[in-house]
């Protein structure tokens, strides 16, 4: 099948995913070890006994990431962490990266030290090789690419199309967290850019720096699952904003979902901090992203054996297709759930 390359479309008609599902749309797989292709965290490959999982992820100074109040060591640690967290999001364990990247000679030696030293870090952290990739020149700054190949057993694989109606809607840690780090960080950029004699004022932030500039992922979470004797339906990471990635299960799953604005876990600093800059904490939560959380769905019988779990979060349950997706507000009233993005925040 050959696209109709006629006419000139913007890109931005079609949106990040509506460009990734016309690209996609002609793929047909050939070889009867691809178990998944696009469209899940990672690709699921069959090896006989075990099957491996492959994610990649590419950042691109200017549009993910700013050095002017990023350390290259901080980015190193994150480029990797990010790719780590969507083999986690497969219920799968990471083994192995290879990282590839583009740079100008604006950067030194020195610096892409830097940059390695938190690559690095972060393999040492979470047990995982670096063992290749490549390196090119780049006219206009640096760009990280980077590929987690990871492995689980076959019945251990969790997608994103799993999930039930009747089952219950579940989220790691807390949310918004990275969105208001970042907003710290663009408010000390700009007074900066206007008085460079002024020190930055980060006191007390700290948590939601961390958030931004060093995450984690949930490699925690999956053991502690298992450990509870509880298989996730369905599962994703939040690296987008938590309303977009709920949309994601929906739409694979084909369910309707009815999301709790009052159980939306949101740490004191991250909602303190919205309010300072007046923003909605509900709307960072949903819409802010980079919090690197798990989302999950769960049987509603094995609520007993995360119910006591101080780290997840029940916010929501599934509900029929025909039902919609909807998020119901601390007084009562049901909205329409809407990936809105970082643009709606702002506004
Ligand atoms: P995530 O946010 O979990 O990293 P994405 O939204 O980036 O996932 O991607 C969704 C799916 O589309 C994934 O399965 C990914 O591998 C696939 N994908 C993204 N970009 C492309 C592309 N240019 N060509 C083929 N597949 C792609
Ligand atoms: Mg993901």
């Amino acid at each position: 099948m050959d696209f109709d390359n006629t006419s000139r479309t913007e890109l931005s008609e079609l949106g990040e995913f509506g460009l990734i599902k016309h690209l996609t749309q002609y793929i047909e797989l050939t070889n009867d070890s691809t178990v998944k292709g696009v469209g899940d965290d990672a690709a699921v490959i069959d090896n006989g006994d075990l099957q491996t999982v492959v994610s990649t992820d590419m950042l691109v100074e200017g549009v993910h990431f700013d050095l002017t109040y990023v350390p290259l060591k901080h980015l190193g640690y994150k480029s990797v962490v990010v790719n780590l967290s969507d083999i986690y999001a497969m219920n799968a364990q990471p083994r192995q990266i290879v990282v590839s990247i583009a740079i100008s000679n604006r950067f030194s030696l020195e610096a892409v030290e830097e940059l390695y030293a938190g690559m690095l870090l972060a393999c040492k952290k979470y047990k995982v090789d670096l063992v290749g990739g490549d390196t090119t020149s780049s006219l206009s700054g640096l760009v990280i690419s980077v590929t987690a190949i990871g492995a689980a057993k076959k019945e251990d694989i969790v997608y994103r199309d799993g999930a039930k109606e009747g089952n219950l809607l579940c989220v790691s840690g807390d949310l918004g967290g990275a969105y208001m780090g970042l907003q710290i960080l663009e408010r000390e950029k700009t007074i900066f850019k206007e008085n460079p004699k002024l020190q930055p004022d980060l006191g007390g932030k700290d948590y939601i720096l961390e958030r931004q500039l060093k995450p984690e992922a949930r490699k925690d979470i999956g053991e502690l699952l298992k450990s509870l004797n509880v298989k996730p339906t369905s599962m994703i990471d939040v690296s987008d904003g938590l309303s977009s990635e709920i949309l994601h299960l929906c739409t694979q799953s084909k369910v309707g979902v009815e999301l709790y604005e009052e159980k939306l876990p949101i740490d004191p600093l991250t909602f303190e901090t919205a309010r300072e800059f007046n923003l909605d904490p509900t709307l960072c939560a949903l819409s802010g992203g980079e919090d690197y959380e798990l989302l999950f769905t769960i049987d509603i019988g094995d609520y007993d054996k995360i119910k006591n779990s101080m780290d997840i979060s029940v916010i929501g349950h599934i509900t029929n297709e025909s039902k919609g997706r909807l998020m119901v507000a601390k007084a009562g009233t049901a909205h329409e759930l809407k990936a809105q993005g970082w643009n709606a925040l702002l506004k």
